[in-house]
């Protein structure tokens, strides 16, 4: 017997003794009342009826109480373990989200949320710089020491410009060997210290190609300092235009509109 039935027997039993009470309570005061005497009928009738009427009235009604309690808690439990799923879901969504504005490889912002991160930032007026990284000679890394050597690399390029800039810039992995950096807030004169010191980052990284080799790696930047008005595509432009420039200059460098001067 479960402690429900033993509760719920209990329960009856003790309601119908309740019953038996009220009902010779009841027979012994009213009978004499209207003439009558309460006899050895009246006696077995005052226990018998309570006893078959009220024990399985009072036994069904505390079971449908228990029942309609234990459902009560199982909607209690579900509305719990639903909360949870919906808030596993949420973290999930969220993870899912962030997941992909990321680039896989890196970890960096990818082109799409990099460029709509800068786009959101110049929004917001002021200033701001957006620099082109792009590693130097890469495709000769590939070539030399393989493919995985490459994206190790380009691991440790996206964690040396990331360690490089501060915990409001952004940075992002455009494609390929290609990465790019916003600094807002930051005017022309503001970036080239920044800019140097991604190239310094750059220069004092090692990537261990082979069990007893680990080369060096540079990268040449090109810069676009935003002035009021201009648009996203201006600026990709000018920072291609001065990346273009830093390559031709020789690489491993900084190249700044020419009032903005270069940075080697
Ligand atoms: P430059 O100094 O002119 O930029 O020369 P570069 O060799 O860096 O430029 P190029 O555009 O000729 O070559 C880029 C190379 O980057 C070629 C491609 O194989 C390599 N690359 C692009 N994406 C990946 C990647 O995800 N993993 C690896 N390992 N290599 C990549
Ligand atoms: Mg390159
Ligand atoms: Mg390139």
């Amino acid at each position: 017997m479960t402690p429900t039935t033993r509760k719920i027997i209990v329960k009856a039993s003790i309601a119908t003794a309740l019953s038996i009470a009220a009902s010779l309570g009841l027979a012994l005061t009213i009978v004499p009342m209207l003439g009558g005497v309460v006899d050895g009928n009246a006696w077995l009738m005052c226990i018998l009826c309570p006893l078959l009427i009220a024990w399985p009235a009072s036994a069904w009604q505390f079971r449908q109480a228990e029942r309609l309690r234990e459902a009560r808690n199982e909607v209690a439990r579900l509305h719990r373990a639903l909360e949870v799923a919906h808030r596993e879901l949420s973290e999930a969504h969220a993870a899912a989200v962030e997941k992909a504005r990321r680039d896989g490889m890196t970890g960096l912002l990818n082109r799409e949320s990099f460029l709509a991160a800068v786009r959101e930032a110049m929004a917001e007026g002021g200033e701001g710089t957006l620099l082109f990284v792009d590693a130097d000679h890469f495709k000769q890394i590939n070539d030399r020491f393989g493919h995985p050597a490459g994206d190790d690399a380009l691991r440790g390029l996206a964690t040396a410009i990331a360690g490089a800039i501060g915990a409001g810039d952004l940075s992002g992995r455009l494609g390929g060997e290609e990465f790019a950096v916003y600094l807002p807030g930051f005017a022309g004169s503001e970036a080239r210290p920044m800019a140097a010191r991604i190239l310094e980052a750059v220069r004092r990284l090692r990537i261990e190609v082979a069990a007893d080799r680990a080369i060096a790696l540079t990268v040449s930047i090109g810069a676009a300092v935003q002035t009021g008005g201009v648009t996203l595509n201006e600026l990709i432009a000018e920072a291609d235009e001065q990346l273009y420039r830093a390559k031709t200059l020789g690489r491993n460098r900084a190249s700044f509109a020419p009032d903005v001067a270069a940075v080697a």
